[in-house]
């Protein structure tokens, strides 16, 4: 650690540090990873707010390597994504998460998460059109998610990519909204079939203030406007269901109907919540 003035030490030198040497270990590890089959993917069940009805699945992507252990996508994501590494790993994810899905028992389908730089490679349709054919799931059942910043920077480039894969047949839904621009603008130009309210806004509706309890109602309107449907992300309590019912939420998903989970327990949860 360095020493400021007085002698003090600086304590956040630390943990700084420490998080070069992760990331710089990071990767190293990183390109193997896929080869050696470090990679899996859980899922998480998104149930509609009317009967509680699964409708389908996000896969979240996991990292488990022998000696650094399990490492959180908001780490490791990152990194993959400066090496461009997310490229073939994204691509890995949608093929992994169609083939899982064609295992559901009710024609659920399945959201995966779509990093910028894999959306901006110029192969994303070509992995999709990939993953569908190689999987045989019916386009109607894969979903992509992708956040505002991807869809702004560079929108004139993106909107054929959107087109091409709404003509496929796959939905395109936009994650974590509201948390990153502020221009509503780009929603109307762009084929978009839902919003993913943000765990942020989910929260605030715990919160005696007004105010903030507004933003999670403005999302639905801004969606309905649109002719969007609207999953509410992060739901960590069931009280919070007739809230967000009240407000004409679509859908929820979050650790108050189910963690997510691996291939195999899902599929376990998905027959029972069945019958
Ligand atoms: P996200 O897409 O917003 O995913 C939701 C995150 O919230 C997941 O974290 C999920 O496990 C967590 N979560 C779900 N329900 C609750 C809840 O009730 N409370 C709380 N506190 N958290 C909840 P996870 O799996 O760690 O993923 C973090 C982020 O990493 C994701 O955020 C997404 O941005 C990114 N990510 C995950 N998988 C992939 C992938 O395959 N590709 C890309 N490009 N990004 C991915
Ligand atoms: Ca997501
Ligand atoms: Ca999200
Ligand atoms: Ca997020």
């Amino acid at each position: 650690a360095k020493r400021a003035g007085e002698g003090h030490v600086r304590l956040f030198d630390a943990p700084m540090n420490l998080r070069f040497v992760e990331r710089a270990r990071l990767r190293q590890a990183l390109p193997e990873a896929l080869a050696r089959g470090e990679f899996s993917l859980v899922y998480q069940p998104q149930q509609t707010l009317g009967r509680g009805h699964t409708l389908g699945c996000e896969a979240l992507l996991r990292w488990q390597h022998p000696d650094l252990g399990l490492t959180a996508p908001e780490v490791f994501i990152p990194v993959a994504e400066d090496c461009g590494l997310i490229v073939p790993i994204g691509a890995w994810v949608l093929e992994q998460a169609c083939r899982q899905a064609t295992r559901w028992p009710d024609g659920q389908s399945v959201a995966v998460n779509v990093s910028a730089v894999q959306l901006h490679s110029g192969l994303l349709v070509q992995q999709v059109q990939h993953a569908l054919e190689a999987s045989g799931l019916a386009p109607g059942r894969l979903e992509l998610e992708l956040t505002e910043s991807a869809l702004i920077d560079g929108e004139e480039k993106v909107r054929p990519t959107l087109e091409r894969l709404r003509a496929l047949g796959v939905r395109l839904a936009i994650d974590d909204f509201g948390t990153g621009y502020s221009s509503l603008s780009y929603l109307q130009r762009l084929p978009i079939d839902r919003l993913k309210i943000d765990r942020s806004f989910v929260m605030a509706l715990t919160t005696p203030e007004a105010a903030d309890r507004s933003l999670a109602a403005a999302v639905v309107r801004i969606a309905r406007t649109l002719e969007m449907d609207t999953v509410a992300e992060g739901v960590e309590s069931l009280d919070l269901l007739p809230q967000l019912r009240a407000l004409g939420c679509d859908m929820v998903q979050g650790y108050a109907i189910a963690r997510p989970m691996p291939a195999d327990a899902l599929l376990d949860w998905l027959r029972q919540a069945r019958g």
